[in-house]
């Protein structure tokens, strides 16, 4: 994709369908690809840290996530096609994994809750196959990890908010050749 800077962050400019399209391509050739969804608030933190900075660099895909950063594009005479949030992408990646029998793992938010998600997804999302599922409330990663690789997933979707997914997904997504998305509160959204 084209891309447009603010603040240093490289946006895709692209439509929610041609987005979704290209992660349905790379899913299927099993590239492993790193999504950020960034809204002000991450452009902010980055600025101010050089740490997030640079793991926003190791990323394939950052998508505008929230009004602001439409907005800022359009002031700065650059403009982005639409929003593109984490929540509506796995929405359709869910509906499109479904049919294609895609495994999934979902990884944050709190027992409950991720419990709850497993079962409204495999409920509602016939077809996928939910390999794996751990809370976000974790003190071994490492074992995370482990049953992240058991599981085989073509999609991880990890909902343990920003600063925390992305830094995760960075240091782990070698791992697994597969989707890896920030998906932040999307868990406790599904949960309702
Ligand atoms: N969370 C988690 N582990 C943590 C901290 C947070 O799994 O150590 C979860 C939390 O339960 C919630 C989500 O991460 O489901 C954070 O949602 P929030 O809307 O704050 O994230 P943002 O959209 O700002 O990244």
């Amino acid at each position: 994709f084209d891309t447009v800077a603010i603040l240093n962050v490289p946006f895709i400019k692209t439509t929610n369908a041609g987005f979704v399209q290209q992660l349905q391509t790379d899913i299927l050739a099993h590239h492993n690809r790193f999504v950020v969804t960034a809204n002000p608030e991450i452009l902010m933190y980055a600025r101010e840290h050089p740490d997030y900075q640079h793991v926003l660099t190791q990323a394939d895909y950052i998508t505008p996530d929230g009004i602001g950063v439409i907005q800022g594009a359009q002031i700065l005479g650059t403009p982005l096609p639409e929003r593109i949030t984490g929540y509506d992408t796995l929405l359709t990646l869910l509906k499109w994994g479904g049919q294609q029998h895609q495994r999934i793992f979902l990884l944050g938010a709190k027992p409950a809750v991720l419990q709850q998600v497993a079962t409204i997804v495999q409920r509602d999302y016939p077809g996928i196959v939910v390999a794996g599922a751990r809370d976000g409330y974790y003190d071994d990663e490492q074992a995370v990890v482990d049953e992240i690789v058991a599981a085989k997933p073509d999609m991880i979707f990890v909902a343990t908010g920003f600063p925390k997914q992305e830094f995760f997904i960075a240091q782990y997504r070698q791992r697994v050749d597969a989707l890896w998305m920030g998906v932040g509160g999307s868990f406790d959204v599904i949960a309702g």
